[in-house]
């Protein structure tokens, strides 16, 4: 990504407008972040400095051999059908930084071509995938871009070792400015510090993606989707963000400054007034208790959830602990990190969700790599969340080995995610006893009872299967950003078609009432997770529908309280019934309205 081309300073004021994901007044002069690592500048080098290139490039093979080594090494206290499964893949990834043809071929571009080292791994490791995978395309597509996938893998780890810019990296960035960037992947989001901006504005992305779940965990005012923001913003120029209007106005003028800051002190007071509501109960104006949890997504919003009113976290997503790793987590520091999010919440539940990886969540580039990424051409509907957890047991083992014994520590529900059918269920279940014995039997400090394993219905297929699955699981969570996805197959993170995508589509509340009466019918717990929980206006509808246990992001939890205790739930049971029977989506939104 670079910036856009240099043009002649306007100081007029101009006004974009973009989806809004965080609601607040951000101020402050535009700050661009490169592409960072393989967006590495081509450069050509003097016969003299050969030596130098050839020596830097040699140190960043043997530290690469021996980041891979360590990670081999700890490989060795899996059960054998662990080590099975990713040992060949090290070995192979070792043997490659070695003494192989594409070493080779990286030694003579830079000596030969007299290019600098960076430049020969981005050109040669590039030339050498491509060979790959048209050799190979005729016979076995699949395998010929893994191969190359795999090669493309080496030259990246090669050249953070060489640039030694780990991941892309806003920490250099001055503070207090506005980030602009043309797109923010999931794990580029989870490296960000919240204090550092006043705003975050991307040109792509939408309101249901990853990245915008990551965004409203930070919690800084921002914008995604806004168009012609690449084009218009130039670096340091003052831009005016609103996260709840959806407005970016970029050299304002003086009286839109003054308009914007009485906005700001608008919203902290609004904010203010909230927290008074955190020690008054959640229950509507005809008693109804409706228990707000929080969903967590980074750590540093444990302090945060556990201050906000959330009686629980009821989703805790893992995936941040694998995102801008050079290696899987291991056990031990997944068990550290969920142990801590059991002792912040005191004594009240936490949801940890396996890991779902997959699907946008999946980082290129960056990323564990040893995670098996997919290569389908529909990633959503490929190896997602519990699938690959039981295709790669080891991830599954290690990740429920390290959640039993941070249950030894407070009440801690397991959830799976992306479950379409029974055997996924009975299969986590299975894995978990199993690794519960290995535990008791090494004499490892567990709880007295394994904690209940719950799964989310996130697709069609789990609604429908609902009543059958209740018989088994613990609890549900209905998951509404990919249960609408699933539904209306339209893919959640792609902007073009996001009007089509509405979880108040009738197609998906029927679902959602569906999984909500087998649930009662089992007499197990149901709770909706998805952003839909954080709509003020849909808290009359899901109360209707019957739901009593929302979970949100952290931020959203005192709002939606006020509309919970605004509410009175005999109103609701009509309005769900016409939103059940509404003809379109169109139809749901005016009986809210
Ligand atoms: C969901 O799909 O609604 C959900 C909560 O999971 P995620 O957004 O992490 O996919
Ligand atoms: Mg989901």
């Amino acid at each position: 990504m670079s910036n856009p081309p240099a043009r002649p300073r306007t100081r007029r004021q101009s006004r974009l407008s973009g989806t809004p994901i965080v609601a607040g007044i951000g101020i402050g002069p535009v700050t661009f972040a490169d592409e960072p690592a393989l967006a590495v500048a081509r450069q050509k080098i003097a016969a003299t400095d050969i030596a130098s290139e050839l020596h830097q490039f040699e140190a960043a093979a043997a530290q690469s051999r021996r980041q891979l080594s360590k990670l081999s090494a700890r490989l060795a206290g899996l059960p054998e059908t662990a080590q099975a499964e990713i040992s060949p893949l090290i070995d192979a990834h070792i043997h490659m930084l070695g003494n192989s043809r594409l070493m080779r071929a990286i030694r003579a571009a830079i000596a030969e071509r007299l290019i600098s080292a960076t430049t020969a791994v981005i050109d040669v490791t590039e030339d050498h995938a491509q060979a790959v995978q048209g050799a190979r395309r005729s016979t076995d597509d699949g395998a010929a871009t893994r191969q190359a996938d795999e090669i493309r893998d080496i030259g990246r780890r090669l050249l953070r070792n060489l640039t030694r810019l780990p991941f892309r990296s806003f920490a250099d960035l001055p503070h207090g400015g506005v980030l602009v960037v043309e797109r923010l992947r999931p794990a580029d989001a989870a490296l960000i510090n919240p204090a550092q901006f006043a705003g975050i504005a991307t040109e792509e992305g939408s309101a249901d993606d990853h990245t915008a779940v990551m965004l409203r965990a930070i919690g800084v005012p921002a914008l995604l989707g806004v168009a012609g923001l690449m084009a218009t913003a130039r670096q340091n120029a003052i831009v005016i963000l609103d996260g709840e209007a959806g407005t970016l106005i970029i050299n304002p003028s003086p009286a839109s400054l003054d308009e914007a800051a009485r906005l700001r002190m608008a919203f902290a007071r609004a904010q203010h007034s909230l927290a008074r509501l955190r020690r008054l109960a959640s229950e509507t104006i005809d008693h109804v208790t409706i228990e707000l949890q929080a969903n967590l997504e980074l750590p540093f919003e444990l302090p945060m959830v556990a201050q906000s009113g959330a009686t629980g976290i009821g989703l805790m997503r893992t995936e941040f602990l694998f995102m801008n790793q050079d290696t899987i987590p291991d056990e031990d520091r997944q068990f550290a990190t969920y142990r801590e999010a059991v002792l912040a919440m005191d004594g009240d539940p936490v949801t940890i969700r396996l890991l779902d990886w997959g699907g946008d969540k999946q980082s290129d580039g960056s990323g564990a790599e040893l995670i098996p990424s997919s290569h389908e051409a529909n990633p959503a509907l490929g190896l997602r969340g519990v699938r690959l957890l039981l295709q790669y047991p080891v991830l599954l083992d290690h990740q429920l080995a390290a959640i039993l014994r941070a249950a030894a520590f407070g009440p801690v529900r397991i959830m799976i995610p992306m479950v379409s059918c029974l055997t996924e269920l009975i299969e986590v279940r299975a894995a978990m006893n199993r690794v519960w014995r290995r535990l008791e039997s090494a004499q490892v400090r567990l709880p007295r009872e394994a904690p209940p394993l719950g799964v989310m219905i996130e697709t069609p297929a789990a609604a429908l299967n609902a009543a059958i699955l209740a018989r088994e699981a613990a609890f549900f969570a209905i998951g509404t950003n990919d249960l609408t996805m699933y539904t209306l197959a339209v893919d959640r993170a792609v902007a073009s078609t996001h009007a089509l995508y509405d979880p108040l589509d009738p197609a998906v509340l029927r679902l959602i009432a569906m999984t909500i009466a087998a649930a009662r019918v089992a007499g197990i717990p149901v709770s909706l997770c998805g952003e839909l929980a954080s709509r003020t206006s849909t808290v009359p509808l899901l109360i209707g529908l019957g739901l009593r246990q929302l979970s949100m992001h952290g931020g959203a939890v005192l709002r939606i309280k006020r509309q919970v205790r605004a509410t009175d739930s005999r109103l609701c049971v009509n309005l769900a019934e016409a939103a059940l029977a509404a003809s379109g989506a169109a139809a749901v939104h005016a009986l809210l309205a």
